[in-house]
């Protein structure tokens, strides 16, 4: 698909914005941008505060191609189907990220450990519509979700390769540690002090 659409901005010449010279810069910048509407999900997995790897990681995800091991059944690769990290289900995208009891319980001590009231913490979509929170703490929120759906994901392929489950609170500093990182990023004075005071009484500056 991409290299169908690279050959057809080619050949019509919309890579060549300077003076007909083709530049690698030009070519991803159409790529990403020019030529597909947004989807809903760009800003959530595109985000300054991710990083790299959750973003990928995301967006693998939204567009379901972890291999998870109905995936893996599929392609004749295992014959395993149940989850790993909790035993009880078939594992896909939806299990492992929205319905696993482990997962369940990370969202919960996350949820939990940032004071975030109502339900559906797992959605990086319902951490944008939370109320009472400035834009910049629910940009923040979605990312932590993101974060976590990474570090889910990493604990997944720990128990399926060394069959040991990680304990949840390692799941949520590993979170943490991640937003202590990502507001790094931040220059201090584009965080408002109710904001700075909230990521303070949580650990995250
Ligand atoms: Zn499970």
């Amino acid at each position: 698909m991409v290299r169908e659409k690279l050959a057809a901005g080619y050949s019509n010449g919309q890579w060549q914005p300077k003076g007909g010279y083709y530049t690698i810069e030009d070519g991803y910048k159409w790529l990403r941008q020019d030529n597909s509407p947004k989807v809903t999900w760009f800003n959530i997995v595109w985000s300054k505060l991710n990083t790299p790897k959750h973003a990928f990681n995301a967006w693998l995800i939204r567009h379901g191609r972890l291999l998870t091991l109905d995936r893996l059944s599929k392609m004749g690769i295992t014959d395993q189907s149940t989850c790993y990290l909790c035993g009880l289900q078939d594992e896909d995208h939806d299990h492992l990220f929205r319905k696993c009891i482990y997962t369940c319980i990370c969202y919960a001590r996350l949820q939990s450990w940032l004071g975030i009231q109502g339900s559906g913490f797992g959605s990086a979509e319902q951490m944008l519509k939370l109320r009472h929170c400035s834009g910049f703490l629910r940009k923040l929120l979605c990312s932590l979700v993101v974060a976590t759906h990474y570090h889910i994901w990493h604990a997944r392929n720990i128990c399926r390769v060394e069959q040991r489950v990680l304990h949840p609170k390692l799941i949520i500093q590993a979170v943490l540690e991640d937003g202590r990182l990502a507001l790094l990023k931040y220059k201090y004075f584009q965080i408002s002090q109710h904001d700075r005071e909230w990521c303070n009484l949580r650990g995250l500056m």
